[in-house]
């Protein structure tokens, strides 16, 4: 098995905007569901996505497979030590915690009050997450109060908080290109070129 990035492999590269922190992963559980999340944070503008919980390379593997074929620049790592890495994160006053919860405030109300100025960690749970996770949070966000799911709780938030995305340059370098087509599927292989 090939040793696991963390974040640590990363300290020397640009600095992340917005970064997307899952806890708790659980390898056989959460497998579909963990992918998702990174595929999801991907298309909807995040720069990174820091893995916690159990280790699975898979889950990486997936998400560098997919932005080597469909392009751009999203990293994927592990942290064994999420909380202790969010509290240094907290500490610096570099980066913004916003924790998606269904306990928190509205994200309409929320999102014109996140600085744009520094880097935002979005940070889901998937078991139980820490109690202390609403206490380092800046903001506890919900996506209506009804329980619902991660992925889509962080479509939505992204959706709000990035605005449209300009896809051909931020995926920039794909070997696939999917183009908008109101019937079957338009693609272009740039490897064939
Ligand atoms: N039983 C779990 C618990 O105790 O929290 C349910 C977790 S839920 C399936 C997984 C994650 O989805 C939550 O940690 C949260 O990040 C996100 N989530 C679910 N519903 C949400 C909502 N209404 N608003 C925002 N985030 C939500």
């Amino acid at each position: 098995m090939r040793p696991l990035p963390t974040h640590d492999v990363m300290e020397g590269a640009e600095p992340a905007k917005i970064s997307v922190l899952r806890l708790g992963h659980r390898r056989e559980r959460d497998k579909r569901i963990t992918s998702h999340l990174g595929l999801t944070a991907r298309a909807f503008g995040a720069d990174r996505i820091v893995l916690s919980g159990e280790e699975d390379p898979s889950a990486l593997e997936t998400w560098e497979s997919v932005t080597r074929r469909f392009g751009g620049h999203f990293q994927s790592s592990y942290e064994p030590k999420p909380m202790s890495w969010l509290r240094s994160k907290s500490k610096s006053g570099d980066a913004t915690i916003v924790h998606l919860t269904m306990y928190g405030e509205p994200w309409r109300d929320c999102i014109p009050k996140v600085p744009r100025e520094k880097e935002v960690i979005v940070v889901v749970g998937g078991t139980k997450v820490p109690a202390e996770t609403f206490e380092i949070a800046d903001f506890n966000v919900s996506v209506g109060n009804q329980p619902h799911s991660e992925v889509a709780a962080l479509a939505v938030f992204l959706d709000a908080w990035v605005g449209p995305l300009d896809e051909t340059s931020r995926f920039r370098g794909s070997e696939i290109e999917v183009l908008p087509s109101p019937k079957g599927k338009v693609v272009i292989n740039h490897e064939e070129e």
